[in-house]
């Protein structure tokens, strides 16, 4: 028996999704196979209806639809509910279930694979929007020292402040940035037009770690000012392989290994 599971978004076909789970599938010997739906912009909820009908176990969501399948969840986990999105859909015993595994996938390539440490660091979060909001908690859960956050529309930061109301967090106008972190995560868009966010570089040194969510065949824009000032850098690559993984291991209860999966995604581009 085969289980059947999808990414649903629009667009859809640039999604690395089914390669990457049928990897995790082959890996682990699991039975299942994983495609690419694309869904109209006002047709989220009936594509899940419709796939659910047709047998479905699960879903990953993407861009624009993380919101609404935050609403069409009937039951969420925490992390989505801090989220405020939700990535990823179990279909169990006619129920929707939403979780968000992008944040947890960050900190995982940061701890594990990057095998950098994040508990009592300085963190600068540049960015304040889904992404952002998404890896706050599990952030928050690796008891760093501060997380600021730092956005282009500040008052977007200071109401992710205000909504998780946590001692370690605070906010900073970009221009006035002006110390070293630990570690800075760009969580911007502004690399997908190959922008890079106006940064002072004093916020890097040669201790910093820099993390662009962003990943692309060379290093991003924020990666090659990061490593001008001296800095370490990592581009979102094991983000997206571990949020996946995270996902396989709540449907099918099996935590694939990850960097097999990385190294054969980088050797392709
Ligand atoms: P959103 O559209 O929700 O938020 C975009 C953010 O980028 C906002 O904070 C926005 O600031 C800021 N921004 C956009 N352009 C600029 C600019 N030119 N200068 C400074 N700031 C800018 O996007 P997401 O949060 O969903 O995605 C952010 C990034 O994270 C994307 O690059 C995406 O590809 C990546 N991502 C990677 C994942 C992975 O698995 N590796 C998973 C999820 C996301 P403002 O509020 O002022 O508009």
């Amino acid at each position: 028996m085969t289980d059947h599971y999808a990414v649903i978004g629009n667009p859809i076909e640039h999604s690395k999704s089914p390669q990457i789970h049928a990897q995790f599938a082959q890996q682990t010997g699991q039975a299942i196979a994983y495609q690419r739906l694309l869904a109209p912009v006002d047709g989220f909820t009936d594509m899940v209806h419709r796939f659910i009908e047709s047998g479905g176990r699960g879903a990953n969501v993407t861009v624009p639809f993380k919101i609404e399948a935050f609403a069409l969840a009937v039951q969420r986990s925490e992390r989505a509910q801090a989220a405020g999105a939700v990535n990823t859909l179990v279909f169990e015993s006619g129920r929707i279930i939403g979780d968000n595994t992008d944040g947890v996938g960050l900190v995982r390539d940061i701890s594990i694979n990057a095998g950098v440490i994040i508990a009592a660091k300085r963190v600068l979060l540049i960015g304040a929007g889904g992404a952002a909001q998404g890896v706050i908690l599990p952030l928050l859960e690796q008891q760093p020292q501060l997380v600021t956050i730092s956005n282009r529309t500040l008052s977007k930061a200071d109401d992710l402040v205000r909504q998780f109301a946590h001692p370690a967090l605070q906010t900073c106008a970009i221009d006035a940035l002006s110390e070293p972190y630990d570690i800075v995560i760009n969580a911007t868009s502004a690399g997908l037009s190959g922008e890079l966010p106006p940064l002072p570089a004093t916020i890097f040194d040669s201790t910093t770690f820099a993390y662009d969510m962003l990943y692309a065949a060379q290093p991003t824009r924020f990666m090659q000012f990061a490593q001008l000032q001296g800095a370490s850098t990592r581009d979102g690559l094991g983000m997206l392989v571990e949020q996946a993984a995270e996902s396989f291991y709540l449907w099918r209860g099996v935590r694939p290994d990850t960097a097999p999966v990385c190294n054969n995604l980088r050797a392709q581009r």
